[in-house]
């Protein structure tokens, strides 16, 4: 006896690594339901920043054009280091990937996904899933929503997910905080990292949304309990860059932070009728925080996983884990060791006298400071930045008139 399933697959969580999953699958047919506990457009706490490796991602959804189009482009980074001198990078895509970032705020980009998965053919319904159901999917609202596989999407939020065989391991989380400004002096074209007058590890962000405007935040990854929420507002009042800027400025919106979590190698990413993407997987980079790039990757992996599981597996019940293995080991070759190696410069590098050495030291550093940027945006192998030699005559070097 076959069962009629109403939804092959339920994908909870419409952010980018949900509406993508969702996307991919509708598109090849898989009858898939999207589920949200916030109805469209709703607002996602981030610093809105696309990197090259994310609009790769987008153009094979067929949607880079209209996001760049509605975006704000940078093609440089700027940094400034604890003690105050500046370094900056050109933004390098790797291969065919575009040399630029986009900032587009999420409240508009995460509805521009979900509808491209609503244009493919998945359903969506609002509602907050808090429980998996016996048998294979979900229980939403009193309600039994079966499926043969259930996609956890749900981002750093911990209240699904940890009543499941996916339930993260060990404490995962930092937090970040963010605001928008208006009526900013032009705060010129390029994204703009601090590291200095703030507690490391961690950095402020100031990503220009338009001629005007702009995405400010700060995240701490520490362990010292500091809030990032209650951290900002002290930055654009007292920062010796950032107050200046941001006093004139209008307050487009509140303070807000939210959780990251980046613990991706520790984290398990399937189980019997279950599978995670995304930020859901740890899927968050350890030392720049940046995690929609991974949520788009990580949703096509998911989907051709699942796909030939639904063909080559069982034909009914829940999809079995084992059948869902390829997933599992092509995320970890794929990031095992550049979440190692992220994972070691968040813990190590992220202290005053690394940076201080790295920036403002010409072009003895710009190589190094070019290289770590690739890695970091995925547009060089993280064996690159383990030049050792260079980088600890670099390291151990007297700074230029110091
Ligand atoms: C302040 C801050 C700044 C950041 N800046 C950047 C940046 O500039 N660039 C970058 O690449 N990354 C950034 N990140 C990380 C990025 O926001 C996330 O990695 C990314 O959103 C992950 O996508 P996702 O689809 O996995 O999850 P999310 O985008 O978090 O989406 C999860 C969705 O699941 C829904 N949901 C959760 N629980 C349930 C439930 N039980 N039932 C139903 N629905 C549920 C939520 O409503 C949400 O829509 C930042 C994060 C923070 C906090």
């Amino acid at each position: 006896m076959t069962t009629a399933w109403d939804n092959e697959v339920i994908v909870v969580g419409a952010g980018p690594g949900g509406s993508a999953t969702a996307y991919h699958l509708a598109s090849a047919g898989i009858r898939t339901l999207l589920i949200d506990k916030s109805a469209f457009p709703r607002d996602k706490v981030c610093g809105d920043c696309l990197s090259p490796r994310a609009q790769h991602y987008l153009a094979r959804l067929g949607l880079l054009e209209q996001v760049a189009g509605e975006s704000h482009q940078a093609t440089r980074i700027r940094f400034r280091a604890p003690a105050g001198a500046e370094a900056q990078t050109a933004i390098t895509g790797a291969g065919a990937m575009p040399n630029r970032t986009l900032v587009l705020p999420r409240r508009r980009f995460d509805l521009l996904l979900q509808q491209h998965a609503l244009a493919a053919g998945a359903r969506f319904r609002v509602g907050h899933v808090r429980a998996l159901a016996a048998g294979g999917g979900v229980e939403l609202e009193g309600e039994r929503l079966p499926a043969r596989l259930v996609v956890i999407a749900t981002g750093a939020a911990l209240s699904l997910i940890k009543r499941t065989a996916l339930a993260p391991r060990g404490s995962v989380h930092s937090v970040a905080a963010r605001c928008y400004l208006a009526q900013l002096p032009p705060p010129g074209p390029d994204l703009r990292f601090f590291f200095d007058h703030l507690p490391l590890p961690g950095y402020a962000w100031l990503f220009p949304t338009g001629q005007n405007s702009a995405n400010l935040g700060y995240w701490y990854s520490g362990g010292a309990g500091i809030s990032a929420t209650a951290l900002l507002p002290k930055l654009l009042r007292e920062h010796p860059i950032l107050a200046p800027l941001s006093g004139p400025a209008v307050d487009a919106g509140p303070v807000a932070g939210y959780p990251i979590r980046s613990d991706f190698l520790r984290a398990p990413t399937r189980a019997d009728g279950l599978l995670a993407v995304g930020e859901a997987a740890g899927l968050v980079n350890p030392f720049t925080g940046e995690g929609i790039d991974y949520a788009l990757e990580s949703a096509e992996r998911a989907a051709d996983s699942i796909l030939m599981a639904l063909r080559r597996g069982p034909t009914v019940g829940p999809l079995p884990a084992s059948a869902l293995a390829g997933y599992s080991r092509s995320l970890k070759q794929r990031f095992g060791s550049l979440f190692l190696l992220m994972a070691l410069a968040q813990r190590h590098a992220f202290n005053p006298w690394v940076f201080n050495r790295l920036f403002g030291r010409g072009a003895d550093g710009q190589r190094l400071v070019d290289t770590l940027i690739q890695v970091c945006f995925g547009a060089a192998p993280p064996s690159r930045v383990l030049a050792p030699v260079e980088l600890i005559r670099l390291l151990l070097s007297r700074p230029a008139g110091g």
